[in-house]
């Protein structure tokens, strides 16, 4: 008998590796490891890309993506070192990035990720894609990882996009890692799904205060800088500024998307594709309120977060 649920799911999984291509080809990077700092790398595989951090100690792993990508990953490492993978952390909960868990697993790590990605990952399983429960989560804005030499800091900025989103950073290299909220030289992505547009905003402001040089982004890299932060900040802002200057002009809000033009920013990849989705998204974040909101999420928004 023809199992339409397996073609349905089959077809559905080709969709979305299409729209992921689709999506970084325009920035693609290369597949494969690049250097950015003594004992960290940048490791890109099909428009996603991951960071690994080899200290005296062990390997400690951010972003298992899927599990091809984690498997192509493993490799890599492998000929660079033999030291144990002590630690996967996830960025956040989204299945396109949380994806290959079980390969990490196999390798001895311990999985962990901020309790808010934890608690989502529980309740939307995902054994397709390799997705696994984490080992351990952590709570609160602030933690430290060390592999010996090696120290991993992890800020968690409350609500911005996913659940229990994790930038990382290396305060005697000055690097850090993010995830999704900034993809260089390129529109925000689509329809800017599970993005609290304010809330966003606001983390990136904060991430411009934390000292580093060097940024690995998930998307359009996998090496940039503070710079990147900011003018994805800008072009948030730039997006906003242009479409309340259509209400003012009286333009209908149901033309506003399409009528918007950000000339600046004509040379960033996607900008026909996507402009007009970009335009929606934010015009219905100012329109409604901002969204998605997470009620327990006020705990999180601390005042002071140190950056030292
Ligand atoms: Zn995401």
């Amino acid at each position: 008998m023809v199992n339409i649920k397996h073609y349905v799911v089959a077809g559905l999984a080709a969709l979305l590796l299409q729209i992921s291509t689709f999506a970084h080809q325009a920035v693609a990077q290369a597949n494969g490891t690049v250097k950015v700092a003594d004992g960290i790398h940048a490791f890109s595989f099909n428009g996603y890309t991951s960071m690994f951090v080899i200290g005296d100690d062990g390997v400690f792993v951010v972003e298992p993506v899927t599990t091809a990508h984690s498997k192509e990953m493993l490799k890599s490492i492998r000929t660079l070192t033999d030291k144990p993978i002590r630690y996967m952390v996830h960025s956040h909960n989204h299945w396109d990035h949380s994806g290959g868990g079980q390969v990490w697993k196999d390798a001895g790590a311990t999985i962990i990720a901020h309790e808010k990605a934890v608690a989502w990952i529980k309740a939307n399983p995902n054994p397709r894609i390799g997705l696994v429960v984490p080992d351990e989560s952590w709570s609160g804005t602030r933690k430290d990882i060390s592999v010996g030499n090696k120290t991993i800091e992890l800020y968690y900025f409350g609500t911005n996009h996913g659940l229990g989103m994790t930038v990382f950073r290396l305060p005697k290299e000055k690097v850090v890692y993010i995830a999704d909220l900034v993809s260089p030289n390129r529109l925000l992505f689509t329809i800017v799904p599970d993005f609290n547009i304010r809330e966003t905003q606001r983390t990136l402001a904060e991430i411009e205060k934390l000292d580093f040089d060097k940024a690995i982004f998930s998307h359009s890299g996998p090496v940039g800088t503070k710079a990147d932060v900011a003018a994805i900040r800008q072009y948030t802002d730039d997006l906003k500024a242009a479409i309340f200057a259509e209400f003012k002009k009286g333009t209908s809000p149901f033309a506003v998307p399409n009528t918007v033009k950000l000339p600046k920013y004509k040379d960033w990849a996607m900008y026909d594709q996507w402009l007009p989705m970009n335009a929606w998204r934010v015009l219905l974040d100012g329109w409604m309120g901002p969204f998605p909101w997470d009620p327990n999420a006020e705990s999180y928004v601390v005042p002071a977060r140190a950056a030292k």
